[in-house]
């Protein structure tokens, strides 16, 4: 495919149709109210979310790709002038409402961008996932997947998120007498919220933008802007800190519970004299103790791998990412000839190629990785890259902001956007890197 004819979650380069796989702020970088480059196309919930997050922008723009469809769109090429057709299909991604995978035909061959996705491999919905992919991919070899790797390393290992909310549900009613706040984001986690309140028959604080999104998500009986009404709030993510913990719990006995992939320990941030009081590192689950000054406190065998890392805090491991596992799974059951990771960062990321290079279905550059010494070496600097990532809340966000390039790949003419480190000031991460 030559270069001008698609992007994917990338708004800058010129191109005759953009594709958003989901709208968390990490994929619509440089998507505005006034942009109108050119056709956008998206999922219909997508589609009905796009005028609360860009109010103003010209919603005659949108094109809907209903999820397990082929559409054609007749493209010109721009060094020929010859007509060409890409071909595209949605396929739910199971991340946020909204999400979806693209899978592309064309004259470039086929080409898979996952977006940000969540593959579990248990359940009728994992069953039902893995039956439309494979229907839609039929005959097809995939030249290239554009993976989702935020969690491409085996030390990422979670539950599904069926048990993850049940652990959050059993961290609530084990605090009967205490208000809660949960950590999340402007989109997702909806699932986990509606479990909470259906378990528990109890209402769901949510800020009131937030609320505007639940109901045209469709919940209308479950949220709550009127704190009189619950003790569980769900808070946006940036005002999630143990300095907020602290200060409410001078008030009232308030427990923090924040749901991500990405497990935390408490860690000084060196070289800053100020501390917001939630300067939070990952660190690998199955390390836990051999942290000096972690106060990890698995007290409760009933709330599974539900870390209590700080008296007022609990990290469940409820993700909307695939963990490495499900990654494996995703690559060996698509069997592409190529991967590319699409999170990218200069000091967390991860080459899926070295671990799943592999399982593709065409020998990939090695890039030296085979040779155990050098594979050891990596080993090493993953597990350094991990713990060189910290973390805090409060101004993440516009910090993150400033810093932000997002790098991008442009293989055979599609600009597709790797997301940088917003995606993991998200979820909740700050990166230490100098870009
Ligand atoms: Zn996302």
């Amino acid at each position: 495919m030559e270069k001008g004819l698609i992007s994917v979650d990338q708004w800058t380069q010129g191109s005759q149709a953009y594709f958003l796989t989901h709208l968390h702020s990490d994929h619509t970088k440089g998507l505005t109210s006034s942009w109108t480059r050119g056709p956008l196309f998206c999922s219909r919930l997508t589609a009905k979310l796009f005028p609360l997050k860009f109010p103003g922008l010209n919603l005659s723009l949108l094109r809907v790709l209903d999820i397990g469809s082929w559409h054609s769109i007749s493209l010109m090429s721009p060094s020929s002038g010859e007509k060409t057709v890409v071909q595209v299909m949605a396929i739910d991604a199971h991340h946020c409402p909204g999400s979806i995978m693209l899978l592309f035909r064309g004259e470039f061959g086929c080409l898979l961008y996952t977006g940000d996705f969540r593959w579990e491999t248990d359940g009728e919905r994992a069953k039902t996932a893995r039956n439309t992919l494979l229907k839609a991919l039929k005959e097809d070899a995939v030249d290239i997947i554009y993976l989702d790797n935020t969690y491409c390393n085996p030390s990422y290992d979670f539950p599904s998120r069926e048990v993850a909310a049940q652990q959050v549900a059993d961290i609530i009613a084990s605090h009967p007498n205490d208000d809660i706040i949960i950590g999340i984001d402007t989109l997702g986690k909806e699932e986990l919220l509606v479990h909470i309140s259906r378990l528990l028959n109890i209402k769901i604080w949510v800020w009131p933008e937030r609320l505007q999104t639940m109901h045209l998500l469709g919940f209308h009986d479950i949220f709550t802007t009127k704190t009189s009404l619950t003790r569980v709030r769900a808070v946006p993510r940036y005002s999630f800190s143990i300095d907020t913990l602290e200060r409410l719990n001078t008030m009232r006995p308030t427990i923090g519970i924040m749901p991500s992939g990405l497990p935390w320990l408490v860690k000084p941030f060196k070289g800053k004299d100020k501390l917001f009081g939630s300067l939070l590192t990952p660190y690998n689950r199955s390390q836990k103790g051999a942290n000096g000054g972690m106060q990890t406190d698995k007290r409760n065998d009933n709330l599974g791998s539900a870390d209590r890392f700080h008296k007022y805090i609990y990290s469940v491991p409820y993700s909307d990412h695939s963990c490495f596992m499900e990654i494996q799974e995703f690559v060996k059951l698509v069997q592409p000839v190529k991967v590319r990771g699409i999170v990218s960062s200069s000091s967390c990321y991860v080459d899926p190629l070295y671990y799943f290079g592999r399982l593709c279905g065409a020998n990939q550059p090695s890039r030296g990785l085979h040779n155990s010494e050098e594979s050891k070496s990596l080993s090493k600097r993953v597990i350094a890259v991990q713990t060189n990532c910290y973390a805090r809340s409060g101004n993440s966000t516009e910090a993150g902001r400033k810093r932000g390039r997002t790098p991008k790949v442009d293989f055979l003419g599609v600009n597709v956007s790797k997301a940088n480190t917003l995606r993991r000031i998200r979820r909740g991460a700050k990166i230490a890197q100098s870009e």
